[in-house]
């Protein structure tokens, strides 16, 4: 829901989450009470520099959008493994390159992800352009899905 929504419900989050469902899948169950019910009323996105001197961001703590999309695991590990392989791939000489790299890279492969996913988290929508949406955000992850299984297959990179 939008956080405007949430806000003036979030004194009863478990009375609103048996609204919601009931507003949204009128014929699922919940079942009887109580309910653990976290809440999280969503934060604009953001993208920090991601590395300086003696330090480097993965993940979330580097680049944030709503979970809404529900892609950051995958972003995280991505991030881990493009740092780590930009560390052990370079010397003392060349670390600076190869951590502007890690960033281009990052940077490159996140901000399609991050405009649609800020978009569809606005929830200022209406369905017919959440019917677009949702397959550009399907076509803005290939560019990360082929960068990754190209970790693996060095030689599809050059293709
Ligand atoms: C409600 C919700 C639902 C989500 N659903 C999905 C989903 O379905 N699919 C998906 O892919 N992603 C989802 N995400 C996003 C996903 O959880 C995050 O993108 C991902 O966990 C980021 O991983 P991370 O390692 O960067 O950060 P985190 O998982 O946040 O890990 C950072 C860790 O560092 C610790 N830490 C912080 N500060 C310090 C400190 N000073 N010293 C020591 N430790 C510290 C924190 O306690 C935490 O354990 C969801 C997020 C939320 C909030």
């Amino acid at each position: 829901m939008p956080t405007a929504r949430f806000d003036a419900l979030r004194g009863d989050l478990e009375g609103a989450y048996r609204a919601l469902l009931a507003e949204a899948a009128p014929d699922l169950d919940p079942g009887p009470g109580p309910l653990r019910v976290r809440g999280f009323p969503g934060v604009p996105g953001h993208v920090r520099r991601a590395s300086g001197p003696g330090w480097a961001l993965v993940g979330d703590a580097g680049y944030f959008k709503d979970p809404l999309t529900a892609h950051g695991i995958t972003d995280a590990l991505r991030d881990a493994e493009l740092l780590a392989r930009a560390l052990l791939g370079s010397t003392e000489r060349t670390r600076d390159a190869a951590l502007r790299d890690y960033q281009h890279t990052r940077d490159r492969l996140s901000a399609d992800l991050a405009a649609l996913t800020e978009r569809i988290a606005s929830y200022r929508w209406d369905l017919a352009e959440l019917r677009e949406l949702l397959p550009a955000l399907s076509a803005a992850m290939r560019p990360e899905v082929e960068a990754l299984r190209a970790l693996d297959h060095p030689t599809d990179r050059a293709a």
